[in-house]
């Protein structure tokens, strides 16, 4: 993940703030723990003390430090043995502490074994980007809230199918992806008009994959093109240049909203086909929302962009009368 210096290094103070107050409220939970049941404090000072021990015998006698150390190996399992049945005798378990967390992978560290955390690298491409997902309205946007029967079964689709039939098939084939999002590498293409939930389903998927540790980068065609064109034009900083463009390449998901609305230039073809180009080949999945057909892809990017989508991506048409479906996906 290539973010800028200045954001990673706030990133690390707001872990290291959030970390504090977690390690607090881990505390607090442990003294009233340990008040409640006295016995968690004995075991914990015996753990302490054995070590302690150790190291005393092993400084009067250090020809017997291998000796000294398998010992203080078998009592301290015995000890934590003992601590485990404890815990399981007052009815909770080891992990009892990780809810004073806001992460329990990493106890808010940002850091597994040396590595970024997911939730680190979330948190740095919310910080670059913005939250544009984990705002209010897309909250509720989410797979066990999208309504089919706001879509007609007895109005047909192009396809034949009714409007209800065609928005089931859709839907199931974005939760299918959403949930194979680890072991399949797919790319899905969300076609239709302006309101018929383009939108709803490309945060629904977004929301599932991101509850599952994965990162998301969600833009909208206009800010992304935006975005790079800066960089192209900002260039003062070579590093910094490149680095909105390998994020977008680099992220676990890419999702592209509204692709055809943002305002066109010489270089948003070759951009588009760049982006999607490395991204299938480094196996990273992408979904894009538009209103356009195929054939003003064509024509609004290039031959080998649509050739690059037809080629990789699932199309998924969406049928409906729109203002009604808009106005009520907007009530719910
Ligand atoms: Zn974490």
């Amino acid at each position: 993940m290539a973010i800028r210096t200045d954001i990673y290094k706030s990133a690390l103070r707001d872990y290291d703030a959030v970390k504090s107050t977690s390690e607090a409220v881990k505390n607090d939970m442990k003294k009233r723990l340990y008040d409640e049941n006295p016995e968690l404090g004995l075991i914990d000072k015996k753990i302490n003390n054995a070590g302690f021990e150790a190291a005393k015998k092993i400084i009067k006698h250090p020809d017997k430090k291998q000796e000294i150390s398998d010992e203080l190996k078998k009592m301290l399992a015995k000890l934590n043995l003992e601590k485990s049945m404890a815990y399981s005798r007052i009815g909770i378990t080891e992990d009892y502490f990780d809810k004073a967390y806001r992460c329990p992978k990493c106890h808010d560290t940002g850091f597994v074994d040396g590595k970024e955390c997911t939730c680190f690298r979330q948190y740095l491409i919310d910080k670059a980007y913005g939250k544009a997902l984990l705002n209010d309205s897309s909250e509720r946007e989410t797979f066990n809230n999208f309504r089919l029967d706001y879509y007609s079964k007895t109005m047909k689709a192009e396809n034949g199918l009714s409007y209800y039939d065609n928005m089931r098939l859709v839907y199931m084939s974005c939760m299918k992806f959403a949930e194979c999002f680890e072991s399949e590498h797919s790319n899905i293409l969300l076609m239709g008009k302006t309101g018929l939930g383009k939108t709803f389903l490309c945060n629904s998927i977004a929301r599932y994959v991101l509850e599952r540790g994965y990162t998301v980068i969600y833009i909208s065609a206009g800010r992304l093109f935006k975005t790079l064109q800066e960089e192209q034009f900002n260039n003062s900083d070579e590093a910094e240049m490149s680095s909105f463009y390998d994020d977008l390449i680099t992220v676990d998901l890419l999702i592209i909203d509204d692709l055809g609305t943002e305002f066109p230039t010489v270089l948003t073809g070759s951009q588009i086909f760049n982006i999607l180009n490395e991204r299938i080949v480094g196996e990273r999945s992408t979904v894009i929302s538009t209103n356009m057909m195929l054939d003003g892809i064509k024509t609004q990017y290039s031959d080998r962009v649509l050739s690059r989508l037809t080629d990789s991506f699932e199309f998924l048409t969406l049928y409906g009368e729109d203002i009604r479906i808009k106005k009520k996906l907007i009530e719910q």
